[in-house]
């Protein structure tokens, strides 16, 4: 047997390992640094000149973990523009829009659909991202959730079941009926092919109950949970996350003191989606009380036609930062460290011997300038494929 090339990322100015064992502060950072990666995974990181079989360059540039995106919604076809345009002339958001996006991604072929997911996967590992979630949410109906997950299961591990995204219209009035069809037959179909299980809990989506039935029901089917909850106000979702055990709450933008003593006593991550939070008006979080508090936070994308209709982590970070309270060393353990965290990994988001060698180097002496120079596209390459 042969033994897997070798490569160096030589000449690092500032490599963040995210393990404070390997170097200054929390983000473990090594200066004058390189990087060791093996077919998949890294096997060395330390001083500059390390040999290997291959060789590159990074000329002083700083180099961290790909970025992890926890929370995606890829699979649709559509374009909401319109609505985001009437949004900024003063139109409200409640979510309805959901609808649309529906109906577009049920008529469009699969492999229309499939394009379109290649084309936002390559968009976001140019931009540095390398293991990313993708939810179905968009069929909400059996064979289409199962459609939107056989999709998404091809480029990532990091599936999650939707079905209870928002009430589609057939079942206008039997908000129940659908959550038992959510929770029979299409969890049925949908669970071969996902990893996860999640639920809209707010206000014109789910209640509390019914998110419950939705989350119990993914459980009992052998799914790990996650939850859309508090975007619009304090829904409740906080704290059925935390009852429920999920490995992450998505949106956090509302939180009581309740809320936040819950998730600090608990291991569930606060994922916070700012994209969104800008996309539709909504006040930011204030993440320096939820990080103060002791809670573990992630930041995510949130890509969607609706509200967030993004793939850069970078502008998710800038935003962070700008208006979150939160410092550049947060933002960017939150989408490293953070986003594994709120899938339960701990073979990505860092770089350390035995992790996978998934890197960005960036056009830039030090992470700072992710925060420093918004709307910049910094990545100057991306190591590792973008998978699970
Ligand atoms: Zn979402």
């Amino acid at each position: 047997m042969t033994r897997a090339r070798t490569t160096v990322v030589d000449n690092i100015g500032s490599l963040i390992t995210n393990d404070p064992a390997l170097g200054r502060g929390p983000l473990g950072i090594l200066e004058n640094a390189s990087l060791v990666l093996g077919d998949t995974s890294v096997l060395h990181v330390g001083p500059a000149g390390a040999v290997a079989d291959d060789r590159i360059d990074a000329d002083g540039a700083a180099v961290l973990p790909g970025f992890v995106d926890s929370h995606t919604h890829l699979v649709f076809a559509g374009d909401r523009s319109e609505e985001f345009t009437s949004r900024m002339a003063g139109q409200p958001y409640d979510g309805g829009g959901i609808r649309v996006t529906t109906d577009a991604t049920r008529s469009a072929a699969t492999e229309e659909l499939d394009r379109l997911v290649r084309l936002r996967l390559a968009e976001a590992h140019r931009a540095g991202t390398t293991t990313i979630e993708i939810k179905s949410g968009y069929g909400l109906n059996v064979d289409d959730e199962a459609r939107a997950l056989q999709i998404a299961e091809a480029h990532t591990s990091e599936t999650t079941f939707l079905g209870a995204h928002l009430l589609p219209r057939e079942f206008e009035g039997r908000a129940d009926d659908y959550i038992d069809l959510v929770c029979g037959e299409m969890l049925a179909a949908a669970a071969p092919h996902a990893k996860w299980i999640d639920a809209f809990c707010e206000v014109g989506a789910f209640d509390v109950d019914q998110c419950r039935t939705v989350l119990h029901a993914g459980r009992d089917a052998g799914l790990g949970l996650r939850l859309h909850g508090n975007q619009l106000g304090t829904s409740g979702g906080v704290e059925l996350a935390v009852e429920c055990g999920c490995a992450s709450v998505d949106h956090c933008t509302h939180l009581t003191d309740g809320d936040i003593e819950a998730l600090a006593g608990s291991d569930t991550v606060a994922t916070f989606l700012p994209a969104a939070d800008f996309s539709t008006r909504q006040p930011y979080v204030d993440a320096r009380r939820v990080i103060d508090a002791g809670v573990t936070v992630a930041i995510a994308s949130n890509c969607n036609p609706g509200s967030s209709y993004t793939t850069s982590i970078s502008f998710c970070i800038a935003i962070a930062v700008r208006e979150m309270g939160m410092t550049i060393d947060e933002a960017v353990q939150a989408v490293t460290v953070g986003g594994a965290a709120a899938l339960r990994r701990n073979d990505v988001g860092r770089l350390t011997p035995g992790s996978l060698g998934h890197a960005v180097i960036l056009d830039a002496p030090s992470h700072h300038h992710l925060a420093y120079r918004p709307g910049v596209p910094l990545v100057r390459q991306t190591i590792g494929p973008l998978g699970g």
